[in-house]
């Protein structure tokens, strides 16, 4: 017989397949269903307008059977067929050519890139199978052809016998090459029914599969033998196609351990139909806690991409927006090709808008949440707020009126997370700011001598204990027009304060040669010594001129590469606090007193902050010289 040659493009296709190197080759099974289940799709359209035919759900199926001594796996299907003609034109030649054109011949070579990311459909048989035969009979059609092909060389077509309209894909497995390659796994009927699961549970039309089982022997009570038994394996009606109103909550809780989405029991979940410019199902999920690998490298965001109920990408990144990467889930939609590539599905306008509509939804979801559920709300915080804030610092802000009114702070009130909207609704007429205070922990940012004059007017303070916290506030700017302020900045914007600077430049006035005094022993430590405005009971604080405050410091630090980012640090003392009248006197009467009791209040105020101190032998050296 004669053999026919491929047209190039799916010669070099083929001749990929069949030298894949590619670890995920299970996948041909996938395209071949699939394929399949179009087939039965096609029939299904024509009994819409063909007033000639019925259909009849029952008759329409995919069946799969394994020969293992001949090493045979069969897909069958009822679906529509091919007749000589199509045989020829749709296996004979790649029918998305551009497809292959749109890869770079580098990325192409290996395969890895080309399977990864584009349907291949039919050639895909090839990795597994040494000979592919078809076998179909096209609706219309009284004659049944046969397909042959043992590789890129080429393929016959011949006459076959077939009584029923449909396709049989005869895959001759190839045989294990040592070690390497295992092909014998594609003859077990229970892993070619948990590809089946994986992929194509979801295909509309019944996938059926003969599946030894053991059972009972008839009149016995021990004795076992091996039946064979068809059943259908796949689930057929995905929960996102079902009905909200038909669902528990056990539903939407079991789908998400199904499909190991997390171990945790999702806080929540969104089942969303649209069916409108696009059409698609999703279910999204809010996890409770965080994924054991979500601050590391191995961390992929994404969510489940199908396209009518075929599963084409398992974590598609371009679904959710950074911020939200903790939603787990997936996204159905009927209007996304089975073939799109990663590269089309970057810039595919479909994609864009359902990833915008979810984006929406997870929104609104969390607010709903935020303010409904609270306690609810506030372990998703726990475990993703940092997320949020995260993702109000990057991208130059460009988030920030999304997520704004989804953070939260730990506040001075009660010490309870408090949003920035509560926050506002309840600031005093005269608060100019919304002041905020930076520290390691709580109980130590409760101690800091700079929160006492906010403090004693009753302000309330939120307490940043994250590093991202204060990056974030400096993107936010302000909030419901108020700026964030830092209880250690030079302006505080208190209602008395100017008399309180005034107070305060008078005392430093008149005090001039002692300040000069102190600022000169510290030089190069501190860019000014003030008296303070904002001290109590408290003798020193630092507090900070210009931008970097004293806890970006420390952050840009313990960066690699931190060219030494300081911020301007000013020692601020209390002028009515007792250790003052000691410096003064230190200042008439003993210069070394005073350089003594200088550098111990500079370090003081260092350890106040958890900045660490300089020369800590020096320090507790000098505390010694005090005691004795
Ligand atoms: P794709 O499915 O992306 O078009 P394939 O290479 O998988 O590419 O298949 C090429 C064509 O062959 C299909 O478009 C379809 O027309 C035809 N075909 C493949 N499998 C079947 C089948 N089981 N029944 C009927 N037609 C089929």
């Amino acid at each position: 017989m004669e053999k026919k040659l491929f047209q190039a493009e799916s010669k070099r296709l083929l001749e990929m397949m069949i030298h894949s190197i590619y670890s995920n080759k299970e996948i041909f099974l996938r395209e071949l269903i699939s394929n399949s289940s179009d087939a039965i799709d096609k029939i299904y359209y024509r009994t819409l307008t063909d007033d000639s035919l019925t259909f009849n759900q029952d008759d329409y199926y995919i069946k799969l059977s394994i020969d293992k001594d001949n090493r045979i796996l069969k897909v069958e299907d009822t679906g529509i067929g091919m007749t000589k003609e199509e045989l020829e034109e749709n296996l004979g030649t790649i029918a998305q050519s551009g497809s292959l054109a749109f890869k770079s011949e580098n990325e192409i070579k290996d395969g890895h890139d080309i399977i990864g990311q584009f349907g291949v459909g039919f050639y895909s048989a090839f990795m597994v199978a040494d000979k592919v035969t078809v076998i179909s009979k096209a609706l219309d059609s009284n004659e049944a052809y046969k397909w042959e092909s043992s590789g890129a060389d080429g393929y016959t077509i011949e006459p076959a016998t077939k009584e029923t309209v449909g396709t049989e894909i005869i895959l001759t497995i190839k045989e294990n090459e040592e070690e390497e390659e295992n092909y014998d796994e594609f003859l077990e009927e229970y892993r070619i029914q948990s590809i089946i699961k994986k992929y194509s549970d979801f295909i509309r039309y019944p996938i059926k599969m003969d599946v030894t089982e053991s059972k009972l022997k008839e009149g016995t009570e021990d004795e076992y033998e091996q039946i064979k038994e068809e059943k259908t394996i796949n689930s057929m009606i995905p929960i996102w196609r079902r009905n909200k109103n038909e669902l528990t909550e056990a539903d939407y809780e079991n789908f998400y351990t199904e499909k190991r989405y997390g171990f945790d029991k999702p806080l929540a979940h969104i089942h969303t139909s649209v069916d409108g410019a696009i059409r698609y199902n999703a279910i999204l999920y809010i996890p409770e806690k965080l994924p054991f690998d979500y601050y590391s490298k191995e961390f992929e965001k994404g969510l489940e991409l199908y396209s009518s109920g075929v599963l084409i990408m398992e974590k598609c990144p371009e679904l959710l927006p950074d911020y939200f990467s903790f939603v787990k889930g997936m996204v159905d939609s009927e209007d996304l090709s089975l073939n799109i590539s990663r590269e089309i599905l970057q810039q595919d306008r479909q994609l864009k808008r359902i990833a915008n509509n979810i984006e929406k939804k997870i929104k609104t979801e969390l607010q709903n949440m935020l303010k409904n559920d609270r306690d609810k709300y506030e372990t998703f915080y726990e475990s993703f707020g940092r997320q949020l804030k995260f993702g109000v610092y990057s991208d130059y802000g460009m988030h920030k009126e999304v997520l704004q009114d989804l953070l939260m702070f730990v506040s001075s009130k009660e010490k309870k997370l408090v949003t920035l909207e509560e926050y506002v609704s309840r600031m005093p007429e005269e608060q100019k700011y919304i002041y905020y205070a930076s520290g390691d922990s709580i109980a130590r940012i409760e101690k800091l001598p700079q929160t006492e004059i906010l403090r004693e007017k009753g302000y309330e303070i939120l307490y940043f204990t994250e590093d991202v916290d204060e990056f974030a506030i400096k993107m936010l700017m302000n909030y419901k027009e108020k700026e964030f302020r830092s209880v250690a900045s030079g302006d505080l914007g208190l209602e008395d304060q100017e008399q309180n600077e005034k107070e305060a430049s008078e005392e430093t006035e008149e005090n001039k040669e002692l300040f000069e005094a102190l600022k000169e022993i510290l030089s190069g430590k501190v860019k000014d010594v003030r008296a303070s405005k904002r001290l109590r009971t408290h003798p020193v604080c630092l507090s900070t001129d210009g931008e970097i405050t004293i806890e970006m410091e420390k952050i840009l630090q313990a960066m690699p590469d931190n060219q030494n980012v300081q911020a301007e640090k000013i020692l601020e003392i209390n002028t009515n606090h007792e250790v003052f009248q000691s410096l003064k006197s230190a200042f008439e009467t003993d210069k070394d007193k005073l350089n003594l009791y200088t550098n111990l209040l500079y370090n003081q105020a260092l350890l106040i902050e958890g900045l660490p101190v300089q020369d800590p032998v020096e320090f507790t050296n000098d505390i010694c010289k005090v005691m004795v």
